[in-house]
């Protein structure tokens, strides 16, 4: 028998900005942490985004982070979010009309990769306001590469863009 795995703590970043947006993030959080090495530890606010580039008119992205303990290796991690973001990207064309979900890990415990497939820590996480402002709301002691959170997101350039603030009725077992 081989020893049982240890749990990790990571970060996941999600995003979407066409259709229920609430919605699909909500579902998506449940199907993330649905099945048994997968536990949620922690949720942010949402945040609303302004989209900067694309079509005029987009709606704004909502983004949010959660704190997930696991036993899964940081490729099943990467699969398993990439399965989720699949699951929602078909639904949209039977269901609801279109929709996008964006889900990016953020941090894996203390592990880093500059491997493409899965660079760790995410390589723009540091500049990013809409990962780093929910961040440091969830967690204001967090760290990413040794920096503050929330002082990164002070300094983010995108941190205007950050529309308001609301908090999403999800379950949380920390
Ligand atoms: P995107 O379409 O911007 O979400 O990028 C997805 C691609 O980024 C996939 O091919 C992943 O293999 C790769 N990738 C590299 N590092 C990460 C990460 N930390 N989280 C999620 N995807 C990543």
């Amino acid at each position: 028998m081989s020893a049982p795995r240890p749990q990790v703590r990571a970060i996941l970043a999600l995003g979407s900005n066409l259709g229920e947006r609430e919605g699909t993030l909500q579902s998506a959080v449940a199907d993330l942490v649905d099945r048994p090495e997968v536990r949620l530890h922690n949720v942010s606010p949402v945040v609303a985004t302004k989209a900067i580039g694309g079509p005029l008119g987009q709606p704004d992205f909502l983004n949010m982070v959660i704190a997930i303990d696991t036993t899964l290796e940081p490729l099943e991690l990467l699969a398993h979010c990439q399965a989720v973001e699949l699951s929602h990207h078909r639904t949209r064309e039977v269901r609801w009309g279109a929709r996008t979900l964006d889900i990016d890990i953020i941090s894996y415990g203390s592990v880093t990769s500059e491997d493409p497939v899965l660079t760790l820590p995410h390589p723009r996480a540091a500049l990013r306001a809409f990962v780093l402002y929910p961040w440091s709301l969830m967690d204001p002691q967090a760290t990413l590469a040794g920096a503050s959170v929330a002082e990164l997101a002070g300094a983010a350039d995108d941190m205007a863009g950050i529309a308001h603030v609301q908090d999403v009725p999800l379950e949380q077992d920390s």
